[in-house]
């Protein structure tokens, strides 16, 4: 029996249960479900593909290039596909020809859009800058911003499509704050004469916690991959499933004497006569030397501290005198169904938050779906039949 070294499973099902729950909650706000960073490190096509045969009708993506990756696997333009950061340059052409939604964030950016247009309009929708100084227009730019977009509307080559803004989450005070710059924003849009069908503001946690922010359609990331953002409450809490589940297999094991110095730096030493288990999953699979003390992983469903430092391409953990042999499976974060972590905790554990740590699973751990959505589209681009 040869259990994979590492790998991160993916469970489509659990995506398309997060997202058939997450669109009841917000019915008849629309869901556009964001998938940058590579569907925050699931894999974007087959996520893509997932939701689509689930019925999403609108993906953002973050980048243009990622956007025409989907539309060349056939996510067809009755899927509208919003994009929002713009390498300064980028040609908009190819972007137009495939009815790509495109954030616009200030004067000179539009002009640019405005410019590649050929024989389709552009779809753009005009992002503000409500106090995250990120993208989006600063305030005292949005007028000229308004004004060309008018214009360029009216002579036929962009479509206006939306106004957005994205929150900084910093308090309620503060949001509520950005969200009454938003409102007067629009309507000052309105007496300039540019009417705007659609306003979008909140992505997983407004999203969830102020009804009265979603606006017309609502931003979600993290909620659909089962990681809720707010303080205190599990995806379990809300009826989320975590969608992925990193594991390994235990590579080798090695009985050793009390006092053993473990890995570098010799940071941690046995206690007693015991048994380390290698585990071949390091930093560069994502795996932050900072776990150590910090995380357990689940062997045998019983959990274990990584004991000594973190390394590149391995950790060990000591297991004392279980019986815990070659090819028995870790799971590093899971479902928390079994008893195991999820990586809502590794987050909290590392004083960081959930969509880090599965952003930056590393390239040499391969993504295995699983579910029945692996049929039909998806089961025909991971067979690499895909038009
Ligand atoms: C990442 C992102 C989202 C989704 O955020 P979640 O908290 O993961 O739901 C929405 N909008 C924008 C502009 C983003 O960058």
């Amino acid at each position: 029996m040869s259990a994979p070294l590492r790998q991160a499973v993916v469970d489509l099902d659990a995506y398309r249960a997060n997202l058939d729950l997450v669109r009841g909650w917000m019915d008849p706000v629309e869901v556009m479900a964001i998938m940058k960073a590579d569907a925050y490190g699931h894999g974007l096509e087959p996520i893509a593909l997932a939701a689509v045969d689930a019925g999403i009708r609108w993906i953002g993506v973050l980048t243009v290039p990622a956007a025409l990756r989907l539309r060349a696997i056939g996510v067809g333009e009755d899927v509208h596909l919003f994009t929002w950061q713009h390498d300064p340059a980028l040609d908009f052409r190819d972007a137009i020809d495939s009815a790509l939604d495109l954030g616009v964030s200030n004067v000179a950016e539009l002009q640019r859009v405005v410019d590649a247009v050929d024989h389709r309009p552009a779809r753009v929708h005009l992002g503000v800058d409500t106090g995250l100084h990120r993208d989006g227009s600063s305030l005292d730019d949005w007028p000229a911003l308004v004004e060309l977009a008018r214009d360029a509307q009216r002579a036929g080559r962009i479509e206006v499509v939306a106004a957005y803004t994205h929150l900084a989450e910093s308090s309620d005070e503060d949001d509520a704050t950005a969200v009454s710059l938003f409102d007067r924003a629009v309507e000052q849009a309105e007496d300039l004469g540019l009417d705007l069908p659609m306003e979008h503001v909140a992505a997983s946690l407004a999203g969830l916690t102020r009804k009265e922010y979603r606006k017309d359609m609502v931003r979600m990331g993290a909620n659909l991959f089962g990681i809720p953002g707010a303080d205190g409450v599990s995806a379990a809490d809300l009826g989320l499933e975590p969608v992925m589940t990193l594991t390994a297999s235990v590579a080798k094991t090695k009985r050793v004497s009390a006092g053993t110095g473990v890995s570098y730096d010799y940071t941690y030493r046995t206690s007693a006569e015991t048994t380390l288990a290698l585990v071949p999953v390091g930093y560069a699979d994502g795996v932050p030397r900072l776990a150590q003390g910090r995380v357990e992983v689940a062997i045998g469903g019983t959990r274990y501290p990584i004991a000594g430092r973190v390394a590149m391409d391995q950790f060990l953990v000591d297991v004392g005198d279980d019986d815990v042999r070659v090819g028995d499976t870790v799971v590093l974060f899971g479902t928390g169904e079994h008893d195991e972590t999820t990586v809502l905790e590794w987050g909290e554990a590392l004083d960081t938050i959930g969509e880090e740590i599965v952003c930056r699973i590393g390239p040499r751990v391969p993504r295995v779906y699983q579910g029945h959505s692996v049929e039909g589209r998806v089961g025909a681009y991971l067979r690499g039949e895909h038009a």
